[in-house]
Protein backbone atom coordinates (compact mmCIF):
# COMPACT_ATOMS: atom_id res chain seq x y z
CA UNK A 1 0.00 0.00 0.00
CA UNK A 2 1.36 3.45 -0.51
CA UNK A 3 0.70 6.48 0.85
CA UNK A 4 1.28 10.59 0.36
CA UNK A 5 4.54 11.41 2.19
CA UNK A 6 6.11 7.44 0.63
CA UNK A 7 9.53 8.24 -0.48
CA UNK A 8 10.65 6.86 -4.15
CA UNK A 9 13.58 5.03 -2.29
CA UNK A 10 15.01 4.72 0.98
CA UNK A 11 18.10 3.55 1.83
CA UNK A 12 19.28 1.34 4.44
CA UNK A 13 23.03 2.13 4.95
CA UNK A 14 25.20 5.19 4.67
CA UNK A 15 28.14 3.98 4.00
CA UNK A 16 30.12 3.83 0.17
CA UNK A 17 27.40 2.05 -1.59
CA UNK A 18 24.58 3.52 0.02
CA UNK A 19 25.73 7.22 0.47
CA UNK A 20 26.50 7.82 -3.13
CA UNK A 21 23.17 5.88 -3.75
CA UNK A 22 21.40 8.67 -1.88
CA UNK A 23 23.49 11.50 -4.14
CA UNK A 24 22.40 10.10 -7.09
CA UNK A 25 19.01 9.26 -6.26
CA UNK A 26 18.42 13.09 -5.12
CA UNK A 27 20.22 14.63 -8.52
CA UNK A 28 17.31 12.17 -10.40
CA UNK A 29 15.03 14.16 -9.05
CA UNK A 30 13.54 11.23 -6.41
CA UNK A 31 12.33 11.55 -2.99
CA UNK A 32 14.94 9.25 -0.82
CA UNK A 33 16.04 8.63 2.48
CA UNK A 34 19.27 7.21 4.21
CA UNK A 35 19.17 5.66 7.10
CA UNK A 36 22.39 5.43 8.94
CA UNK A 37 22.96 4.00 12.45
CA UNK A 38 26.23 4.46 13.05
CA UNK A 39 26.05 8.08 13.34
CA UNK A 40 28.30 9.48 11.00
CA UNK A 41 28.04 9.35 7.29
CA UNK A 42 30.58 7.41 5.07
CA UNK A 43 30.36 3.75 6.49
CA UNK A 44 33.54 1.29 6.74
CA UNK A 45 35.30 3.23 3.46
CA UNK A 46 35.51 6.47 5.17
CA UNK A 47 35.29 6.00 9.44
CA UNK A 48 37.40 2.51 9.52
CA UNK A 49 38.75 1.30 6.04
CA UNK A 50 40.18 3.05 3.10
CA UNK A 51 40.75 6.47 4.51
CA UNK A 52 42.00 5.73 7.93
CA UNK A 53 44.05 3.53 6.81
CA UNK A 54 45.26 5.35 3.69
CA UNK A 55 46.50 8.20 6.32
CA UNK A 56 48.37 5.77 8.91
CA UNK A 57 50.24 4.83 5.60
CA UNK A 58 51.20 7.30 3.90
CA UNK A 59 52.46 9.49 7.62
CA UNK A 60 54.06 5.76 8.83
CA UNK A 61 55.88 5.84 5.29
CA UNK A 62 57.08 9.10 5.28
CA UNK A 63 58.50 8.79 8.58
CA UNK A 64 60.11 5.30 7.68
CA UNK A 65 61.40 7.01 4.56
CA UNK A 66 62.87 9.47 6.70
CA UNK A 67 64.74 7.76 8.81
CA UNK A 68 65.95 4.86 5.99
CA UNK A 69 66.30 6.62 2.61
CA UNK A 70 67.76 10.04 3.22
CA UNK A 71 71.40 9.06 3.27
CA UNK A 72 71.67 8.55 -0.56
CA UNK A 73 70.13 11.68 -1.26
CA UNK A 74 71.99 14.01 0.58
CA UNK A 75 69.50 15.00 2.96
CA UNK A 76 71.17 15.23 5.98
CA UNK A 77 70.14 16.47 9.87
CA UNK A 78 67.26 14.17 10.29
CA UNK A 79 69.18 11.75 12.55
CA UNK A 80 66.95 10.93 15.43
CA UNK A 81 64.40 11.20 13.89
CA UNK A 82 60.51 9.88 15.58
CA UNK A 83 56.79 10.57 15.59
CA UNK A 84 54.24 11.88 18.15
CA UNK A 85 51.61 8.76 17.67
CA UNK A 86 48.75 10.77 19.12
CA UNK A 87 49.33 13.68 16.40
CA UNK A 88 49.51 10.66 13.51
CA UNK A 89 46.13 9.54 15.04
CA UNK A 90 44.90 13.03 15.02
CA UNK A 91 45.59 13.52 11.72
CA UNK A 92 44.05 10.23 10.39
CA UNK A 93 40.81 11.31 12.34
CA UNK A 94 41.17 14.89 11.03
CA UNK A 95 40.84 13.17 7.16
CA UNK A 96 38.23 11.15 8.02
CA UNK A 97 35.82 14.26 9.81
CA UNK A 98 36.46 16.24 6.86
CA UNK A 99 35.22 13.94 4.36
CA UNK A 100 32.23 12.13 6.28
CA UNK A 101 30.96 15.96 7.01
CA UNK A 102 31.28 16.99 3.38
CA UNK A 103 29.24 13.74 2.60
CA UNK A 104 26.39 15.27 5.21
CA UNK A 105 26.78 18.70 2.97
CA UNK A 106 25.83 16.95 -0.09
CA UNK A 107 23.15 15.04 1.00
CA UNK A 108 21.71 18.63 1.79
CA UNK A 109 22.50 19.72 -1.46
CA UNK A 110 20.56 17.10 -3.18
CA UNK A 111 17.93 17.37 -0.88
CA UNK A 112 18.92 13.66 1.00
CA UNK A 113 16.61 13.62 3.98
CA UNK A 114 18.87 11.52 6.76
CA UNK A 115 18.09 9.73 9.63
CA UNK A 116 20.27 8.45 12.13
CA UNK A 117 19.09 5.32 13.27
CA UNK A 118 18.67 1.88 12.31
CA UNK A 119 16.71 0.20 9.85
CA UNK A 120 14.48 -2.69 10.34
CA UNK A 121 12.24 -4.40 7.81
CA UNK A 122 8.30 -4.14 9.23
CA UNK A 123 7.07 -5.46 6.11
CA UNK A 124 8.19 -5.09 2.14
CA UNK A 125 7.75 -0.97 2.25
CA UNK A 126 7.38 -0.32 5.75
CA UNK A 127 11.23 0.11 7.57
CA UNK A 128 11.05 0.99 11.47
CA UNK A 129 13.95 2.97 12.36
CA UNK A 130 15.25 3.30 16.32
CA UNK A 131 16.67 6.37 16.41
CA UNK A 132 19.99 7.15 18.09
CA UNK A 133 18.72 10.06 19.73
CA UNK A 134 15.93 7.71 21.38
CA UNK A 135 12.19 6.70 20.07
CA UNK A 136 11.36 5.41 16.76
CA UNK A 137 9.84 6.58 13.21
CA UNK A 138 8.83 4.78 10.25
CA UNK A 139 9.04 5.53 6.71
CA UNK A 140 8.21 3.95 3.80
CA UNK A 141 9.35 3.99 0.11
CA UNK A 142 8.04 2.57 -3.49
CA UNK A 143 11.70 1.51 -4.04
CA UNK A 144 14.30 0.20 -0.94
CA UNK A 145 18.04 -0.52 -1.43
CA UNK A 146 19.67 -2.72 1.25
CA UNK A 147 23.62 -1.61 1.62
CA UNK A 148 24.64 -2.40 4.93
CA UNK A 149 28.24 -3.53 4.04
CA UNK A 150 29.93 -5.76 6.06
CA UNK A 151 32.18 -6.62 9.21
CA UNK A 152 35.25 -8.30 10.31
CA UNK A 153 35.20 -12.21 9.43
CA UNK A 154 35.97 -13.04 13.72
CA UNK A 155 38.63 -15.92 14.84
CA UNK A 156 37.16 -19.06 16.47
CA UNK A 157 38.26 -18.83 20.13
CA UNK A 158 39.58 -15.61 20.09
CA UNK A 159 37.61 -12.97 21.33
CA UNK A 160 38.27 -9.36 19.98
CA UNK A 161 38.92 -6.43 22.80
CA UNK A 162 39.93 -3.93 19.79
CA UNK A 163 43.07 -3.51 22.31
CA UNK A 164 45.32 -6.70 22.41
CA UNK A 165 43.26 -9.22 19.91
CA UNK A 166 42.38 -6.87 17.39
CA UNK A 167 40.32 -6.16 13.56
CA UNK A 168 41.38 -3.47 10.92
CA UNK A 169 39.53 -1.08 13.35
CA UNK A 170 41.49 -1.49 16.60
CA UNK A 171 44.10 -1.28 14.36
CA UNK A 172 43.42 1.96 12.99
CA UNK A 173 43.95 3.64 16.78
CA UNK A 174 46.43 1.31 18.79
CA UNK A 175 47.80 4.15 21.76
CA UNK A 176 51.25 2.32 21.66
CA UNK A 177 53.45 0.62 19.20
CA UNK A 178 53.64 -3.06 20.90
CA UNK A 179 56.74 -4.86 20.48
CA UNK A 180 55.10 -7.35 18.80
CA UNK A 181 52.23 -8.38 16.62
CA UNK A 182 51.41 -11.59 15.00
CA UNK A 183 48.72 -10.86 11.78
CA UNK A 184 46.67 -13.71 10.80
CA UNK A 185 45.96 -13.69 7.07
CA UNK A 186 48.31 -12.30 4.55
CA UNK A 187 45.49 -10.71 2.67
CA UNK A 188 45.28 -6.66 1.89
CA UNK A 189 44.02 -5.51 5.16
CA UNK A 190 47.12 -7.52 6.92
CA UNK A 191 49.71 -6.78 4.70
CA UNK A 192 48.53 -2.90 4.61
CA UNK A 193 48.14 -2.78 8.79
CA UNK A 194 51.32 -4.78 9.40
CA UNK A 195 53.32 -2.24 6.94
CA UNK A 196 51.72 0.56 9.26
CA UNK A 197 53.00 -0.69 12.43
CA UNK A 198 56.32 -2.62 11.14
CA UNK A 199 57.47 0.99 10.18
CA UNK A 200 56.40 2.34 13.44
CA UNK A 201 58.99 -0.21 15.45
CA UNK A 202 56.68 -3.04 15.81
CA UNK A 203 57.77 -6.58 15.11
CA UNK A 204 55.59 -7.89 12.67
CA UNK A 205 54.85 -11.78 11.88
CA UNK A 206 52.25 -11.98 9.06
CA UNK A 207 50.56 -16.08 9.48
CA UNK A 208 49.05 -17.10 5.78
CA UNK A 209 47.29 -19.66 5.10
CA UNK A 210 47.82 -19.81 1.89
CA UNK A 211 51.34 -20.42 0.01
CA UNK A 212 50.98 -16.86 -1.37
CA UNK A 213 50.09 -13.27 -0.22
CA UNK A 214 47.96 -11.12 -1.27
CA UNK A 215 44.48 -11.98 -1.27
CA UNK A 216 42.19 -13.60 -3.71
CA UNK A 217 43.09 -11.69 -7.55
CA UNK A 218 46.70 -11.21 -7.11
CA UNK A 219 48.72 -12.36 -9.51
CA UNK A 220 51.27 -15.33 -8.54
CA UNK A 221 54.46 -13.59 -9.82
CA UNK A 222 53.62 -10.00 -8.47
CA UNK A 223 52.86 -11.37 -5.26
CA UNK A 224 55.92 -13.03 -5.20
CA UNK A 225 57.73 -9.34 -5.63
CA UNK A 226 55.75 -7.73 -3.13
CA UNK A 227 56.77 -10.72 -0.60
CA UNK A 228 60.39 -10.27 -1.41
CA UNK A 229 60.06 -5.99 -0.80
CA UNK A 230 57.84 -6.52 2.40
CA UNK A 231 60.63 -9.14 3.73
CA UNK A 232 63.42 -6.43 3.15
CA UNK A 233 61.42 -4.21 4.95
CA UNK A 234 61.15 -6.22 7.96
CA UNK A 235 58.51 -8.16 7.92
CA UNK A 236 58.17 -11.93 8.83
CA UNK A 237 56.03 -14.48 6.97
CA UNK A 238 54.77 -17.57 7.65
CA UNK A 239 53.71 -18.78 4.53
CA UNK A 240 51.05 -21.98 4.49
CA UNK A 241 50.84 -22.34 8.21
CA UNK A 242 47.12 -22.23 9.43
CA UNK A 243 46.33 -21.12 13.04
CA UNK A 244 44.91 -23.49 14.86
CA UNK A 245 43.71 -21.61 18.03
CA UNK A 246 45.10 -18.81 20.86
CA UNK A 247 45.25 -17.75 24.26
CA UNK A 248 45.23 -14.23 25.07
CA UNK A 249 45.24 -14.69 29.33
CA UNK A 250 48.57 -14.14 29.55
CA UNK A 251 50.63 -11.65 29.28
CA UNK A 252 51.56 -12.44 25.69
CA UNK A 253 48.76 -13.85 23.52
CA UNK A 254 49.83 -17.47 22.49
CA UNK A 255 48.65 -18.85 19.47
CA UNK A 256 49.10 -22.36 18.02
CA UNK A 257 50.01 -22.92 14.45
CA UNK A 258 50.33 -25.81 12.13
CA UNK A 259 52.15 -26.00 8.87
CA UNK A 260 49.39 -26.54 6.79
CA UNK A 261 51.05 -28.99 4.69
CA UNK A 262 52.01 -31.85 7.64
CA UNK A 263 54.26 -29.68 9.56
CA UNK A 264 55.32 -29.20 12.90
CA UNK A 265 53.01 -27.58 15.64
CA UNK A 266 54.39 -24.69 17.21
CA UNK A 267 53.37 -21.95 19.81
CA UNK A 268 53.92 -18.56 18.95
CA UNK A 269 53.92 -15.25 21.22
CA UNK A 270 52.54 -11.63 20.22
CA UNK A 271 51.26 -8.57 22.18
CA UNK A 272 48.87 -8.15 19.91
CA UNK A 273 47.27 -10.43 17.59
CA UNK A 274 45.39 -8.85 14.08
CA UNK A 275 42.80 -10.67 12.96
CA UNK A 276 42.63 -10.29 9.27
CA UNK A 277 40.63 -13.43 7.38
CA UNK A 278 38.28 -11.78 5.55
CA UNK A 279 35.34 -9.84 6.00
CA UNK A 280 31.69 -11.19 6.18
CA UNK A 281 28.08 -9.60 5.18
CA UNK A 282 26.53 -7.65 7.98
CA UNK A 283 22.57 -8.25 8.19
CA UNK A 284 21.87 -8.07 12.24
CA UNK A 285 19.20 -6.64 13.17
CA UNK A 286 17.66 -5.92 9.61
CA UNK A 287 14.28 -7.57 10.10
CA UNK A 288 15.13 -9.71 6.66
CA UNK A 289 13.08 -12.50 8.50
CA UNK A 290 9.85 -10.19 8.18
CA UNK A 291 10.21 -10.66 4.49
CA UNK A 292 10.84 -13.41 4.14
CA UNK A 293 14.24 -13.01 2.45
CA UNK A 294 17.05 -15.90 2.76
CA UNK A 295 20.42 -15.55 2.52
CA UNK A 296 23.20 -17.84 0.55
CA UNK A 297 25.59 -20.12 2.13
CA UNK A 298 28.22 -17.01 2.64
CA UNK A 299 25.69 -15.07 4.12
CA UNK A 300 25.27 -12.38 0.85
CA UNK A 301 21.67 -10.99 0.23
CA UNK A 302 21.08 -12.86 -3.24
CA UNK A 303 19.96 -10.68 -6.02
CA UNK A 304 19.66 -10.47 -9.83
CA UNK A 305 21.43 -8.72 -12.71
CA UNK A 306 19.72 -5.61 -11.59
CA UNK A 307 20.47 -5.63 -8.07
CA UNK A 308 17.12 -6.21 -7.81
CA UNK A 309 16.31 -8.98 -4.59
CA UNK A 310 13.44 -11.75 -4.59
CA UNK A 311 11.41 -8.70 -3.83
CA UNK A 312 11.38 -6.80 -7.15
CA UNK A 313 11.75 -3.41 -5.72
CA UNK A 314 14.20 -4.36 -2.96
CA UNK A 315 17.52 -3.55 -4.50
CA UNK A 316 20.69 -4.56 -2.77
CA UNK A 317 24.08 -3.35 -3.40
CA UNK A 318 28.13 -3.24 -2.19
CA UNK A 319 29.70 -5.46 0.54
CA UNK A 320 26.93 -7.29 2.04
CA UNK A 321 25.86 -8.81 -1.61
CA UNK A 322 27.93 -10.98 -4.60
CA UNK A 323 31.52 -9.56 -5.79
CA UNK A 324 34.57 -7.84 -4.80
CA UNK A 325 34.42 -6.07 -1.13
CA UNK A 326 35.43 -3.40 -2.21
CA UNK A 327 34.27 0.92 -1.66
CA UNK A 328 34.84 1.94 -5.91
CA UNK A 329 32.43 -1.43 -7.00
CA UNK A 330 30.19 -0.59 -3.90
CA UNK A 331 30.10 2.68 -5.82
CA UNK A 332 29.59 1.49 -9.18
CA UNK A 333 26.70 -0.31 -8.26
CA UNK A 334 24.70 2.35 -6.17
CA UNK A 335 25.10 4.82 -9.69
CA UNK A 336 23.94 2.15 -11.27
CA UNK A 337 21.24 0.71 -9.02
CA UNK A 338 19.55 3.84 -8.81
CA UNK A 339 19.57 4.29 -12.44
CA UNK A 340 17.53 0.85 -12.81
CA UNK A 341 15.33 2.80 -10.80
CA UNK A 342 14.77 6.34 -12.56
CA UNK A 343 15.77 5.41 -16.05
CA UNK A 344 15.29 1.64 -16.15
CA UNK A 345 18.83 0.78 -17.55
CA UNK A 346 21.63 0.61 -15.32
CA UNK A 347 25.71 -0.82 -15.87
CA UNK A 348 28.71 -2.07 -13.91
CA UNK A 349 31.50 -3.54 -16.03
CA UNK A 350 32.65 -6.50 -12.96
CA UNK A 351 35.32 -7.85 -15.90
CA UNK A 352 37.36 -4.43 -15.16
CA UNK A 353 37.36 -3.47 -11.05
CA UNK A 354 40.72 -2.66 -10.25
CA UNK A 355 42.23 -3.48 -7.12
CA UNK A 356 45.16 -1.70 -5.19
CA UNK A 357 47.16 -2.74 -2.09
CA UNK A 358 48.57 0.27 -0.48
CA UNK A 359 51.72 -1.10 0.77
CA UNK A 360 55.37 0.32 -0.32
CA UNK A 361 55.44 -0.25 -2.98
CA UNK A 362 52.05 -0.61 -4.01
CA UNK A 363 50.32 -3.36 -5.86
CA UNK A 364 47.60 -2.57 -8.58
CA UNK A 365 45.90 -4.90 -10.79
CA UNK A 366 42.86 -4.97 -13.47
CA UNK A 367 41.57 -7.76 -15.21
CA UNK A 368 42.43 -11.20 -15.29
CA UNK A 369 45.76 -13.07 -13.73
CA UNK A 370 47.76 -15.69 -15.13
CA UNK A 371 46.11 -18.27 -13.03
CA UNK A 372 42.65 -17.01 -13.86
CA UNK A 373 43.40 -17.32 -17.76
CA UNK A 374 45.14 -21.13 -16.90
CA UNK A 375 42.23 -22.37 -15.37
CA UNK A 376 39.86 -21.53 -18.30
CA UNK A 377 42.38 -22.52 -21.11
CA UNK A 378 42.69 -19.38 -22.42
CA UNK A 379 45.57 -18.44 -24.53
CA UNK A 380 48.04 -15.47 -23.72
CA UNK A 381 51.16 -13.56 -24.04
CA UNK A 382 53.07 -11.39 -21.65
CA UNK A 383 54.84 -8.09 -21.73
CA UNK A 384 56.67 -6.63 -18.76
CA UNK A 385 59.09 -3.40 -18.11
CA UNK A 386 60.90 -3.28 -14.67
CA UNK A 387 60.97 0.09 -13.39
CA UNK A 388 64.95 0.11 -12.80
CA UNK A 389 64.79 0.55 -16.37
CA UNK A 390 62.78 3.69 -16.03
CA UNK A 391 63.97 7.06 -16.28
CA UNK A 392 61.84 8.69 -13.79
CA UNK A 393 62.29 5.88 -11.24
CA UNK A 394 65.50 5.93 -11.72
CA UNK A 395 65.64 9.92 -10.95
CA UNK A 396 63.65 9.21 -7.93
CA UNK A 397 65.77 6.53 -6.65
CA UNK A 398 62.76 4.12 -6.16
CA UNK A 399 62.70 1.88 -8.99
CA UNK A 400 61.47 -1.42 -7.31
CA UNK A 401 58.90 -3.10 -9.47
CA UNK A 402 57.89 -3.57 -12.73
CA UNK A 403 54.70 -3.95 -14.86
CA UNK A 404 53.37 -7.17 -16.34
CA UNK A 405 50.78 -6.79 -19.41
CA UNK A 406 48.84 -10.26 -20.47
CA UNK A 407 46.97 -9.58 -23.83
CA UNK A 408 45.58 -12.39 -26.19
CA UNK A 409 47.81 -13.20 -28.52
CA UNK A 410 45.34 -13.30 -31.70
CA UNK A 411 44.18 -10.41 -31.17
CA UNK A 412 46.06 -8.04 -28.93
CA UNK A 413 43.61 -7.25 -26.96
CA UNK A 414 44.34 -6.77 -23.14
CA UNK A 415 43.08 -9.33 -20.85
CA UNK A 416 44.88 -8.19 -17.86
CA UNK A 417 46.99 -5.43 -16.36
CA UNK A 418 49.33 -6.25 -13.52
CA UNK A 419 51.83 -3.67 -11.16
CA UNK A 420 54.35 -3.57 -8.45
CA UNK A 421 55.86 -0.31 -8.20
CA UNK A 422 55.90 3.80 -7.21
CA UNK A 423 52.42 5.08 -7.77
CA UNK A 424 51.02 2.00 -8.91
CA UNK A 425 47.23 2.71 -7.53
CA UNK A 426 47.20 5.88 -9.95
CA UNK A 427 48.63 4.30 -12.76
CA UNK A 428 46.10 1.61 -12.84
CA UNK A 429 43.82 3.89 -13.86
CA UNK A 430 45.09 3.93 -17.12
CA UNK A 431 44.90 0.26 -17.26
CA UNK A 432 41.52 0.37 -16.71
CA UNK A 433 40.33 2.50 -19.29
CA UNK A 434 42.45 0.79 -21.84
CA UNK A 435 40.71 -2.22 -20.84
CA UNK A 436 36.91 -0.71 -20.84
CA UNK A 437 37.63 0.14 -24.14
CA UNK A 438 38.93 -2.49 -25.72
CA UNK A 439 42.47 -1.34 -26.49
CA UNK A 440 44.93 -3.45 -27.64
CA UNK A 441 48.73 -3.53 -26.34
CA UNK A 442 49.73 -1.66 -29.25
CA UNK A 443 46.55 1.04 -28.76
CA UNK A 444 48.78 1.60 -25.74
CA UNK A 445 52.27 1.68 -26.96
CA UNK A 446 51.33 4.25 -30.01
CA UNK A 447 49.85 6.31 -27.35
CA UNK A 448 52.60 8.89 -26.55
CA UNK A 449 53.48 9.24 -22.55
CA UNK A 450 55.06 12.21 -21.11
CA UNK A 451 58.48 11.93 -19.89
CA UNK A 452 60.34 11.37 -17.76
CA UNK A 453 56.71 9.58 -16.03
CA UNK A 454 56.54 5.94 -14.46
CA UNK A 455 54.02 5.91 -17.02
CA UNK A 456 56.24 5.05 -19.78
CA UNK A 457 57.04 1.60 -18.11
CA UNK A 458 53.31 0.74 -18.79
CA UNK A 459 53.79 1.80 -22.70
CA UNK A 460 57.33 -0.13 -22.71
CA UNK A 461 55.45 -2.90 -21.02
CA UNK A 462 52.57 -2.63 -23.87
CA UNK A 463 55.37 -2.31 -26.42
CA UNK A 464 57.48 -5.42 -24.78
CA UNK A 465 53.74 -7.53 -25.38
CA UNK A 466 53.57 -7.30 -29.24
CA UNK A 467 57.07 -6.70 -30.15
CA UNK A 468 59.94 -5.33 -27.92
CA UNK A 469 60.52 -2.45 -25.19
CA UNK A 470 63.15 0.20 -26.69
CA UNK A 471 64.69 0.33 -22.72
CA UNK A 472 64.80 -2.80 -21.52
P1 LIG B 1 29.86 -0.18 4.57
O1 LIG B 1 30.89 0.82 4.24
O2 LIG B 1 30.19 -1.22 5.56
O3 LIG B 1 28.58 0.64 5.03
C1 LIG B 1 27.43 0.06 5.53
C2 LIG B 1 26.80 1.01 6.52
O4 LIG B 1 25.51 0.52 6.85
C3 LIG B 1 27.55 1.11 7.84
O5 LIG B 1 27.91 2.45 8.12
C4 LIG B 1 26.58 0.58 8.88
O6 LIG B 1 26.62 1.28 10.11
C5 LIG B 1 25.25 0.80 8.19
N1 LIG B 1 24.19 -0.12 8.65
C6 LIG B 1 24.24 -1.46 8.74
N2 LIG B 1 23.07 -1.97 9.13
C7 LIG B 1 22.23 -0.91 9.29
C8 LIG B 1 20.87 -0.77 9.69
N3 LIG B 1 20.12 -1.84 9.97
N4 LIG B 1 20.36 0.47 9.76
C9 LIG B 1 21.10 1.57 9.48
N5 LIG B 1 22.38 1.50 9.09
C10 LIG B 1 22.94 0.28 9.00
N6 LIG B 1 38.06 -0.65 -0.24
C11 LIG B 1 38.67 0.00 -1.25
O7 LIG B 1 38.13 0.05 -2.35
N7 LIG B 1 39.88 0.62 -1.08
C12 LIG B 1 40.53 0.59 0.11
O8 LIG B 1 41.62 1.15 0.25
C13 LIG B 1 39.91 -0.09 1.19
N8 LIG B 1 40.52 -0.13 2.40
C14 LIG B 1 39.89 -0.78 3.43
C15 LIG B 1 40.55 -0.82 4.66
C16 LIG B 1 39.97 -1.47 5.73
C17 LIG B 1 40.70 -1.53 7.06
C18 LIG B 1 38.68 -2.09 5.57
C19 LIG B 1 38.02 -2.77 6.73
C20 LIG B 1 38.03 -2.04 4.35
C21 LIG B 1 38.63 -1.40 3.28
N9 LIG B 1 38.02 -1.34 2.02
C22 LIG B 1 38.65 -0.71 0.98
C23 LIG B 1 36.69 -1.95 1.77
C24 LIG B 1 35.59 -0.86 1.82
O9 LIG B 1 35.64 -0.23 3.07
C25 LIG B 1 34.22 -1.49 1.60
O10 LIG B 1 34.21 -2.21 0.39
C26 LIG B 1 33.13 -0.42 1.54
O11 LIG B 1 33.09 0.30 2.74
C27 LIG B 1 31.77 -1.07 1.27
O12 LIG B 1 30.76 -0.11 1.30
P2 LIG B 1 29.26 -0.48 1.75
O13 LIG B 1 28.53 0.81 1.69
O14 LIG B 1 28.79 -1.64 1.00
O15 LIG B 1 29.39 -0.96 3.26
P1 LIG C 1 41.29 -11.23 2.30
O1 LIG C 1 40.28 -12.18 1.85
O2 LIG C 1 41.91 -10.29 1.33
O3 LIG C 1 42.52 -12.02 2.97
C1 LIG C 1 42.36 -12.91 4.02
C2 LIG C 1 43.56 -13.85 4.05
O4 LIG C 1 43.50 -14.61 5.25
C3 LIG C 1 43.56 -14.85 2.89
O5 LIG C 1 44.80 -14.78 2.24
C4 LIG C 1 43.34 -16.20 3.58
O6 LIG C 1 44.03 -17.26 2.95
C5 LIG C 1 43.91 -15.94 4.97
N1 LIG C 1 43.36 -16.81 6.04
C6 LIG C 1 42.06 -17.12 6.25
N2 LIG C 1 41.96 -17.93 7.35
C7 LIG C 1 43.22 -18.09 7.84
C8 LIG C 1 43.77 -18.80 8.97
N3 LIG C 1 43.01 -19.49 9.80
N4 LIG C 1 45.10 -18.76 9.18
C9 LIG C 1 45.90 -18.06 8.33
N5 LIG C 1 45.42 -17.38 7.26
C10 LIG C 1 44.10 -17.38 7.02
O7 LIG C 1 40.61 -10.43 3.52
P2 LIG C 1 41.09 -9.16 4.37
O8 LIG C 1 42.51 -8.85 4.14
O9 LIG C 1 40.61 -9.39 5.75
O10 LIG C 1 40.23 -8.00 3.70
C11 LIG C 1 38.81 -8.04 3.73
C12 LIG C 1 38.21 -7.25 2.61
O11 LIG C 1 38.49 -5.86 2.73
C13 LIG C 1 38.74 -7.69 1.26
O12 LIG C 1 37.63 -7.99 0.44
C14 LIG C 1 39.49 -6.53 0.74
O13 LIG C 1 39.30 -6.38 -0.65
C15 LIG C 1 38.90 -5.34 1.49
N6 LIG C 1 39.99 -4.37 1.67
C16 LIG C 1 40.47 -3.73 0.58
C17 LIG C 1 41.54 -2.87 0.70
C18 LIG C 1 42.06 -2.17 -0.51
O14 LIG C 1 41.39 -2.19 -1.52
N7 LIG C 1 43.24 -1.59 -0.47
C19 LIG C 1 42.13 -2.65 1.93
C20 LIG C 1 41.64 -3.34 3.02
C21 LIG C 1 40.55 -4.18 2.87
Amino acid sequence: ASSADEKDLVIIGGGVAGYVAAIKAGQEGLKVTCIEKRGVLGGTCLNVGCIPSKSLLNNSHMYHAIKHDTKQRGIVGVEGVSFDLAKMMKAKDTSVTSLTNGIEFLFKKNGVEYLKGAGSFVNEHEIKVDLNDGGETSVSGKNIIIATGSEATPFPGLEIDEQRVITSTGALSLEKVPESMVVIGGGIIGLEMGSVWSRLGSKVTVVEFLNQIGGPGMDAEISKASLKTLKKQGIDFKLGTKVLGGDPSGDKIKLQVDAAKGGKEETIEADVVLVAIGRRPYTAGLGLENIGMELDERSRVIIDQEYRTKVPHIRCIGDVTFGPMLAHKAEEEAVAAVEYISKGYGHVNYGVIPSVMYTYPEVAWVGQNEAELKASDTAYRIGTFPFSANSRAKTNLDTEGMVKIIACPETDRLLGVHIIGPNAGEMIAEAALALEYGASSEDIARTCHAHPTLSEAFKEAAMATYSKAIHF
